[in-house]
This record gives C-alpha cells, structure tokens and sequence, in this order.
C-alpha cells in the first residue's frame, strides 16, 4: 500500500522509506513554492516561476534504487553490448575536445562500458552507482570497481576532478539542484562538466505520442495525454525531472557554472537500417539547432565548465 510523504528539497533521504510515494512541495530549481498539477492522473507537476516539469507524488529513493538493482535490468544492454560501444564512442567524441587534463568521474556509471572506453583519454577514472546489478557487471566484465552509492555520498575532497559526466542521471535522482551543486564542488576551477538528458517536454516524439493518446489510439495508452511521457515505473526508466534546455540552463547558471555547449546528445542505440535512421534523424536535428537554435529532438546535451 503507497501512501504519501509530503517533503522539502533539503530532507529529502531522512524522510523516504521504501513503498512510499514523495510530494513535492517546492521547486527544485527556483525554490519556489507555486506549483502548478500539470497531468494529476501521471503525477506530473510545473513550477510556475520556471517552468521546471517533475514528478509529484513520485517514487523514494529507496524505490529507485530497488527499481535498477533488479538482476536481469542490464541484460538488454549486454545483448547490445556492440551498438552501446559505438554509443560510447559517439559521446567521447563530442565530449573530447572540451576535456581537461587529467582525471574523470562518471556519475551514475552504469556498467562502466563508457569508462571502459574514455580510460585511455584520462590519468584516473572513477565512477559512482546505485544498481548493485551494474556494479558486479562493471567489475566482471570491464574490471572497473565502481563506487556504490550517489556522488553526495562520494568521500572526496573539494576540486578533486578534471571531468565530470552526468550522462542520463539528472532525471533519475530526487535532487538534481544539489547534484549539480555538488559536481560544481568536486570539480577543480576550469574543470568540465558534461550532462546530457531526455528532452521529455519539447520533443517531436513526446507531441506524437501526445496526439496518439488524446486520439485514442491503442499504441499510445500508456502516455500522458498532456505531455507525451508515461508514468515514472511503466516503462524501462523511472524518471523524476523532465527538463527543457531552459529549465537546464538555469540549473547549471545557479551552480556558478559557465555553459560552454549545448546541443543534442547522440543516445540511439542501434544497428544496420535502424542505425542509418536514427543518425540521419539526429543529423536532421543538428542542422535545426545549428540554423534555428531549437531542440525538438530526443534529448539535450550540455557541457559547462567550472570559473
Ligand atoms: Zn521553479
């Protein structure tokens, strides 16, 4: 039985328990307390002062965690163990020519396939994780021991790394104001910062699936009629934020960040034809963000470096 637990933005792990659902009270990004019930049915909410769209009641940390511990989560990533390098591959390649010298931290490594790959471009590489399931992967099949548990709970003093990526973890954690913070903390001064997340609320895909619900099509029952997303847990994610380049903006300016990129980021992971239409698809989308400065694509991708 879920029952729900009304909370700030600074109590946040005393206060959650496994089984129960969270309310948020206050915006993560402005702090501010007009909160706006977008679609009560799929629990998703939108801060009045700046436009930041999360989940409302949603899933405890516990939850989360629980959720990408489940030992066959990854298995789907092995069997595309060879599209996922050159996934890999395609984010080390726009994120190299911002690196600094020296050591990388990749939050929320997953099965530590991109540290696997990035190794050679950095003196050290280190990587936090939540799911005990990619841990034992990271460590059986790449044999890299990653740190388990969140980068807040990271015993590491101030300025302790060159590079830090956030690759689709943003979405996924109950406070991503005090993440970044956090990652502003642990960086050295003209140290870089890579995020990269869903564009949930603007993209093409999330209108269709939108349309599909409010037209009644089967395919599209398990969207929101509003936004496009489904539920957080009816899918292969759990996700808390669904943030727009605007709303990221802001967050990565009031962690006394510079913004040094934004663009897309190449997340598709296929092969053969598919391969071919999902990179004219993001070819397609550069051009628009190049020429018309929107992003209607799948996802967003920032690099930020610390003053
Ligand atoms: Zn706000």
């Amino acid at each position: 039985m879920l029952t729900d637990l009304a909370i700030g933005r600074n109590n946040l792990s005393e206060r959650t328990k496994r089984g129960k659902m969270e309310v948020v009270l206050s915006c993560n990004v402005c702090q501010s307390d007009r909160i706006q019930k977008l679609d009560p049915k799929f629990n998703f909410c939108r801060c009045h002062s700046c436009g930041y769209v999360f989940d409302s009641p949603r899933p405890s940390v516990d939850e989360v965690a629980n959720f990408y511990s489940q030992p066959a989560k990854y298995d789907s990533w092995l069997k595309e163990e060879r599209a996922r390098d050159a996934l890999w591959q395609r984010r080390l390649r726009k994120l190299l020519p911002h690196r600094a010298e020296g050591n990388l931290l990749d939050i929320g490594a997953g099965t530590g396939q991109f540290l696997h790959h990035a190794r050679p471009f950095f003196t050290e590489i280190t990587g936090t994780e939540i799911s005990q399931s990619a841990i034992r992967i990271a460590r059986e099949r790449y044999g890299i021991e990653l740190f388990a548990g969140q980068a807040e709970e990271l015993d590491m003093a101030a300025c302790s790394f060159a590079n830090i990526t956030l690759f689709h973890v943003l979405e996924h954690v109950h406070d991503p104001v005090r993440l970044v913070s956090r990652c502003s903390e642990l960086l050295r001064p003209q140290g870089i910062l890579a995020i990269a997340v869903p564009n949930d609320v603007l993209a093409w895909s999330s209108a269709i699936k939108k349309i599909g619900k409010q037209l009644g099509l089967k395919p599209f029952q398990k969207f929101s009629p509003v936004l496009g997303i489904s539920r957080a847990g009816t899918s292969r994610e759990i996700h808390l934020s669904h943030f727009t380049p605007a709303v990221l903006r802001q967050l990565v300016k009031n962690s006394g960040m510079t913004l040094v990129e934004e663009s897309i980021d190449p997340y598709y992971v296929s092969s053969g034809i598919g391969l071919l239409a999902d990179s004219t698809y993001y070819a397609l989308h550069r051009i628009l963000q190049a020429v018309l400065k929107v992003n209607y694509y799948n996802t967003l991708w920032m690099i930020a470096r610390k003053p």
